[in-house]
């Protein structure tokens, strides 16, 4: 990554975690649960949430 930060992690049951934080301030987060669901939230650098999305087993 030139520009940005990533931080990822996973644990040994299957939650994994990628943020990524890009120069100019906007964030991409992603997260997928043990059940297999996953999250993806968009931030703008001005703080709009572009995107957040819960797709998976979970009832809502
Ligand atoms: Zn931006």
């Amino acid at each position: 990554m030139v520009d940005g930060r990533r931080h990822q992690e996973n644990d040994d049951e299957g939650l994994r975690i990628d943020d990524r934080t890009y120069a100019c301030g906007c964030r991409m987060i992603r997260h997928e649960f043990h059940d297999g669901s996953v999250r993806i939230k968009t931030v703008r650098h001005d703080g709009k949430v572009l995107k957040d999305e819960h797709s998976g087993n979970h009832e809502a």
